[in-house]
Parts: structure tokens; sequence; C-alpha cells
């Protein structure tokens, strides 16, 4: 630290002592304010320049310090000076305070800052020279954040101290009023009665509902902000078009058409999306199949000699179309059209916030002025830029379900749960398979034992399971496609004659309007908690709003998305991500919902750990498949349950008690006294609960029951 530097932190360090050593706070009270009343009035009228100086000089100095008790110099400034040149004063004092405040925050650590977090700096830095008026207006406005922590804040940042003094002023201007008039009021209370008087009552509410005025006049500005550039229709052919007829754009459209709204959902390629025709259901329709296998294989196990099925692969693909097929009356045009929806095929393009416009097949367009959009253009499988990928040819959750042939030495790329799924489905069905993952586990979003018990099952069954395997190249050796990965430095072979892509998935966010418009993006489209984006008539809903991948976030996505889209401003919701649960349908099935243990460590949540293993249950027993566990977290020492994790049959049904049990408030004791059918896997979820409670019994009070009991015994 340089001199200059030194010499302004002795400084401030000698002030800041001196204020607290002399207890100079208690003079900045609302006590000595009225106890001093009449002698201040009376210095004020004898005095009327000085006083002005002597109270300015004050509040500079307590805000450029940051000291408690601006609010209380504020009501001051309005009960000594009154509400004009109180205002006046005060929205000098306050904005030069601040001011000095942020630069002295400046000063002293700007420099310290950026060197520690330079790069994040650089990304505020440039937030701030985009947005920093706006947002600082917004902090000023809406006294939710404490004023000194945004002057000392703003200093670390790039904002010109120019703008910083007149944003400032400006943003603070309505709030000093407001609390200036009710110090007004402060001064008239002489008696008991005055408590009551109109004008005091009529100030204090001001004051409460100040913020919330604030905070719809910035709604308002930025709304003004961002539709500057636009010209709105004067009418509306639609109250809500959706973009993308998959889980997320269906139950919208369900939702708005079921209260009456009128509504067009756009779809470019197939109604259903992924889910029906890509995703949940082919693969849970293989995935069947594949443990019809299985249980031939496992013929000994259940008193069975010998079993065996004879099968043709594309037969088995041909059950998976029949079954899509089967289900997709359940989304089509039809039903839709039939719910009050107006179903249109062909390629949506938002031209400006009202106004969508689509392509048909036939080349035609139609443009539809709308109140409000949803975008629910979903996501796709995202492909990873490895040497040589494309050269060796790639198959995706997009594309597997055309195949014919079953690829017989199959790498899958990827550890996560499509990967799995599909890793065990294939190897089921015959395939010779190998995962490549480049984690030290497969499943890594999920505990530890629960990623081991799968991967000794999949190895079990044969699945060439490589872990810490990093994919580097993909080349053709002697006429064979292989992979080269990285192993604990080493270079690993695979040859392989199929790859199937399977790393995650990519929100769908371009081609369709949003750069154009900017709306910000990242992963995903940016929302707020309400699911809107920068422009508030503007939604998004599904994978492409993230931040999780399941039809049954999407639809829950969906609901808010549509209600919010169609009665804001009367009403709007925020999404609830409170209990939201999964499933990995493989063998051992994984469910959760709620925290892991991974999780509650990161966010630093106390948890208790009560497990169960369903090795132990007659049901599983019974039925050969005594595997797997339950796992609860519950808060140290209550039955209030954190998150759960079911490993083994059914598990993505089990779950389900626990996720009403969370949704619903209901804790391990309910779940302990409610009757379970016997002999069911469902008894696990009891039986784990009953765990909780015989660690949970109390200890004392048994030992005194146990001296009744004796001395009842005689
Ligand atoms: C192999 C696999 C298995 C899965 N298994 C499960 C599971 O078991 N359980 C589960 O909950 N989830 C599962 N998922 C995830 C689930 O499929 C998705 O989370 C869900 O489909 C997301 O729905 P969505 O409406 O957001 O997007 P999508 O279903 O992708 O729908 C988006 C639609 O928008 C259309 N579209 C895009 N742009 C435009 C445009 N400009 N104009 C018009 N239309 C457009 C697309 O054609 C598409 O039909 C699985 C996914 C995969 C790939």
């Amino acid at each position: 630290m340089n001199y200059r530097k030194l010499a302004l932190v002795a400084v401030l360090a000698a002030l800041v002592s001196a204020f607290f050593a002399f207890d100079l706070g208690h003079y900045l009270s609302l006590q000595t304010l009225k106890a001093q009343q009449a002698a201040i009035e009376a210095f004020r009228a004898a005095n009327p320049l000085l006083s002005v100086a002597l109270y300015f000089v004050l509040y500079v100095i307590t805000t450029a310090l940051s000291f408690p008790g601006a609010a209380l110099l504020t009501l001051a400034g309005g009960a000594v000076f009154g509400v004009l040149w109180g205002t006046l004063i005060v929205s000098f004092a306050s904005t030069i305070g601040a001011t000095l405040a942020f630069m002295i925050s400046r000063f002293l650590l700007r420099d310290w800052v950026a060197q520690r977090f330079g790069k994040r700096l650089a990304a505020i830095d440039e937030g701030v020279r985009r947005e920093g008026g706006f947002y600082l207006f917004t902090l000023r406005l809406v006294p939710a954040f404490p004023f000194f922590l945004v002057n000392l804040l703003l200093g670390l940042t790039a904002m010109k101290a120019r703008t910083f003094f007149w944003v400032s002023q400006l943003g603070m201007l309505a709030g000093t009023v407001v609390y200036v008039n009710a110090g007004t009021q402060l001064a008239r209370l002489e008696s008991l009665s005055g408590i009551l008087s109109p004008g005091l009552l009529g100030s204090f509410v001001l004051l409460g509902i100040f913020p919330l005025l604030a905070r719809k006049l910035v709604d308002i500005v930025r709304m003004n902000k961002v539709f500057a550039r636009w010209k709105k229709p004067a009418r509306f052919d639609r109250n809500l078009v959706v973009i993308g007829g998959g889980s997320a754009g269906l139950v919208t459209s369900y939702i708005a058409a079921a209260v009456k709204a009128k509504v067009t959902l756009v779809e470019k390629h197939k109604l259903g999306g992924d889910c029906l025709n890509t995703g949940c259901v082919p693969s849970k329709a293989l995935i069947r199949s594949a443990r019809f296998l299985s249980h031939v294989t496992r013929a000994r196990e259940f008193g069975i000699a010998t079993a065996s099925a004879r099968f043709e692969f594309a037969e088995v693909m041909e059950r998976v179309q029949s079954i899509i097929r089967t289900i997709e009356p359940h989304d089509s045009a039809e039903r839709y059209t039939g719910l009050g929806v107006d179903v249109v095929q062909g390629s949506a393009r938002i031209v400006s916030p009202w106004e969508v416009d689509i392509t048909r097949a036939d080349g035609s367009t139609q443009r539809l002025r709308t109140r409000s959009i949803v975008i629910a253009t979903g996501a796709r499988p995202f492909v990873p830029s490895i040497a040589g990928i494309e050269a060796v040819g790639y198959l995706t959750s997009d594309t597997l379900w055309n195949l014919s042939e079953l690829p017989q030495r199959l790498l899958v790329l990827g550890g996560g749960p499509i990967g799995s799924e599909l890793t065990q489905a294939f190897a089921r069905l015959g395939a010779k398979v190998t995962q490549l993952e480049q984690a030290p586990r497969i499943l890594l979003r999920e505990d530890p034992e629960v990623s081991a018990l799968v991967m000794a099952r999949f190895r079990a069954e044969g699945i060439n399971v490589l872990v810490s395997h990093q994919a580097k190249a993909f080349v053709i050796e002697n006429g064979e496609k292989t992979v080269i990965a990285e192993h604990d430095g080493q270079e690993v072979r695979v040859p392989f004659d199929s790859l199937l892509v399977a790393v995650g998935r990519a929100a769908n966010l371009t081609g369709f309007g949003l750069e154009e418009l900017g709306i910000p993006t990242g992963r995903t489209v940016d929302t707020n908690e309400f699911l809107q984006t920068n422009y508030p008539n503007i939604y998004a809903a599904g994978d492409v709003a993230g931040p999780f991948q399941f039809t049954h976030t999407a639809a829950h996505q969906a609901w808010y998305a549509a209600v919010n889209a169609l009665f804001d401003p009367l009403k709007k919701f925020k999404a609830d991500y409170s209990v939201i649960p999964w499933a990995t349908f493989i063998e051992p099935e994984v469910a959760r919902v709620g925290l892991n243990e991974i999780e509650a460590g990161e966010k630093g949540i106390p948890y208790e750990v009560t497990t169960y293993g369903i090795d132990d249950l007659d049901r599983a027993i019974a039925d050969s498949e005594a595997h797997g566990f339950l796992k609860v977290l519950t808060v140290p020492g209550k039955d209030t349950i954190l998150g759960v994790t079911i490993v083994g049959e059914h598990a993505g049904d089990l779950i389900a008690e626990y996720v009403l049990a969370m949704k619903q408030g209901i804790g391990l004791n309910k779940i302990l006294g409610t009757i379970h059918i016997y002999p069911t896997l469902a008894e696990a979820n009891k039986y784990v609960a009953g765990n909780w409670k015989k660690a949970h019994a109390p200890q004392r009070l048994l030992a005194w029951v146990e001296r009744f009991h004796t001395w009842r015994r005689g």
C-alpha cells in the first residue's frame, strides 16, 4: 500500500474510532432528535445559514464514512428545514457524501480487487459499462439494498464518478422527498393525538409503500427501455403464440386454451417434441424390450432351467415406433385443435416483441400479432468437437431410432442418464458396449455409492465401463474405427463399429429471432423467476429455459409461463423449483428428490443420513431383485426431509411418496405412521422411516419405561 493510501486509512480509522469511542451514534437517534427539537429549532431561527452549513457537513461526513444514521438525518432534515429546503439540502448532501464514499472505496480497494478477481471484475465492468447507470438507478430507487454498500461496491467497478453522481442524485430523489416529508410530520408531533393525524399517517403510509411503488416504477422504466425501439401494434390477433410443440409448448397451449385465451402453437417438426419422438418414449420402449431379454438370461435365478429368446433387432425397433404411434394421439394436432388450440405446422421466427412470422413447408408465410410469446424450442444433442468425430460418423438420441441393425461394437460417449440408459439397453440387446466417461464415475450428479452400485451392475452385465477416460481423437486404424482416449496420462485405444454421442443437450437458441431482438442467452435463454426474458411479454419454458431437462419440469414450467404470460400484470407467479424429482431408468433404477449428500455438502446444509437396504425387503427377495437402498437426508434432530435417493426396482415409482411428503411438508414420523401394503416394494419407504425412528428413540424415557415394566412384574 502506498503512502497516500496509508494516510487515508489512518485518517478514516481515527474518525471511525472517534465515532464509536465518543458514542456519537446516540446523537443520531429519534429520541435525541425529539428531545432537542426545540433547541434545534431555536438555533436554526437564529442562525439560518450556519445551521444549513453544519447540517450539510454532518450529512456529508456521515455518508462519506458510511456511518449509520443517514435515514435519521434525512428525517431530521425534514423536521428542521421543511419539505422543500430539506429535500434540496439532503439531495445534494447525500449525493456528495455517497460519491465521496464511492471514491474512497475506489482509491483504497479497486487495485487490490482487480488483482485478485481480475477476470470476474472484467465481466462486471463490462456489464457496468453497458447497463451500469440503469442498474444504479434501480438500486437507488428501490431502497432494498443498503445505501452505504451501494456506494462502496460500485466504487470497485469501472463506473465513472460523474455517472455515479448524477444517477445517484436522480435515483435517490423520490426516496428523499418521502423521507423528508415524513420528517416534517415528526416535527409536528406535539401531542399523543398527533400520532393519529392524517398528515402523519399519510406520510408513514407513503414511507411503507414507497419501496413497492419504486419497484413498479423500475419495472416500467425497464419495460419502456427494452420496448423503446419497437412499434407496438394497436390490436393483436392472439393472446399467446407458443413456439415449439414439445412437452413445454403443448402444456403451455393447453393451459392457455383451458382459460379461453386465443393461442397458436407453432411446431416445425413433430408435435410431441423430443420426449415423444426421440427421447423418453422410444428410450423407455427400448429399455423394456432389453429388460425382457435380461430376464431371459437370468432364467435360472427364477428356477427356470433354460430360457432363450430369438429376436430381430429391426422388430424391436419397429415395436419402439409402434409405441410412439400409440402415444402420438395424446400430442396430436387433432387433440389440441379439439381443446381450442390453433395448431400450425411451420417454423416460427420472432420479428418483434409482439410479432411472430410462421413459414410453412410450402414456403407460404403468415405474421401473427400477439400480446405474449412463449419460447419452448427445446434442446438437441450436444456434439463435442473432438478430432476425427465427423470422419468416423456418430449417432445421437435424434438419429438412433432409425437403426435397423444392431451395432456389434457400440461405443457410448457419456456417463450421464441418457448415455447410461442406452448403454445398458444396447448391451442387453446383444451389442458389445464400451461406455466412455471422462469423470471418475458415471451418474456424476448422484452420490458416489449410487454410481458404484450401477457401475458394478453394468460390469457384471458385460459392459466395458471406462471412467476417467477422456476421448481425445477418433481415427480409422487398419480399417477399424477407433477412439483414442487419455487415462492416467496413458493413451488407451478402443475399436468400435458405431459411436453414440450422449454428452449432454444444448438448448435451441438460434435462428428464430432471439439474436435480432437482443434476448440474452447463456447455455439457455436468460429468464427471471417468472420465466420472463428481458422482454416482459416473452417467456421461455422447458429445455430451452433450463435449469432442468425433464419432461415433467418442462410441463411444470409451462403452467407458470402460460399463466404469467396471460395474466401479468394482474398476477404472476414465481416458478417453484423447491421439490424436483427425477429418475434414471437403468437397472438398478435410480431416483432422487431434493438433496443428496454431494449437494447438501456443496450448499453447506447440515443433514443426517438414514438408510435402508432393499436386500432386506421381503418383496424384493421374493422377486429376486433384492438389491439397492434408500437414503434419506433429514434436518439434524428432526424428521423434516431434505432429500431422498432410491436405488432399486421401480425407484422412480417408489419416490412419489417422498415427493408428496416433501411438497406437503410431511415428515418421516407420518410416513412411519402410514399403513403400507405387505408385501410391496413401497414398504421400503416406511422401513427407512423406521430406521430413522430407531436412531432417535428417547433412550432416557425408555430406561424409565423398562423400570416401570420391571416394577409391574413384581
Ligand atoms: C434419449 C432421451 C431420453 C429422455 N428420457 C426422459 C425421461 O425418461 N424423463 C424425462 O422427464 N425426460 C426425459 N428426456 C428429456 C425430455 O425429452 C425433455 O426434457 C423434454 O422433451 C423437453 O421438452 P421441451 O418442450 O422443452 O422441448 P422439445 O421436446 O425438444 O420440444 C421443442 C420443440 O420445438 C420445436 N421447435 C424448435 N424451434 C422451432 C421453431 N423456430 N419453430 C417451430 N418449432 C420449433 C422442435 O421441433 C421441437 O419439437 C429424455 C431425453 C432424451 C433425448
